[in-house]
């Protein structure tokens, strides 16, 4: 797949406000936040939507949630958060690097927009 500015971030060649990393996946802050708390969660390996993932993938998707978990609990937000993957350009996807939003802080609306 083509690189994209989250394979930079993971490389350390741009920087970023990241809140929790490890060796699969990485969290940082959204540089355009939709809510008071707003991180997103991408996995190191690189893969460019959820469509894209595999059976041998299973793991690293379990692991990506429970990376969010983590992240929920230090922001102190593990009582109320969002979780958000766009899947495609058509779903309003933009960074063809598979990522989770996990936002929290402010009440949402269902359905979303
Ligand atoms: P999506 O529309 O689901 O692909 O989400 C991409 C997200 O990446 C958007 O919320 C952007 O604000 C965010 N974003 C783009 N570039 C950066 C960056 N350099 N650092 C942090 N967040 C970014």
């Amino acid at each position: 797949m083509s690189e994209t500015i989250f394979t930079k971030i993971i490389n350390k060649e741009i920087p970023a406000d990241v809140v929790y990393e490890d060796e699969l996946c990485l969290a940082f802050r959204d540089i355009n936040p939709q809510a008071p708390v707003h991180i997103l969660i991408i996995p190191k390996k690189a893969m460019p939507q959820l469509n894209d993932a595999g059976e041998a993938d299973e793991g690293l998707l379990g692991h990506l949630m429970l990376a969010a978990n983590k992240v929920a609990a230090r922001e102190g937000v593990a009582d109320g958060f969002r979780l958000v993957l766009n899947n495609g350009a058509a779903a309003g996807q933009e960074v063809f690097h598979m990522h989770f939003h996990l936002l929290a802080g402010r009440s949402f609306t269902w359905p979303p927009g």
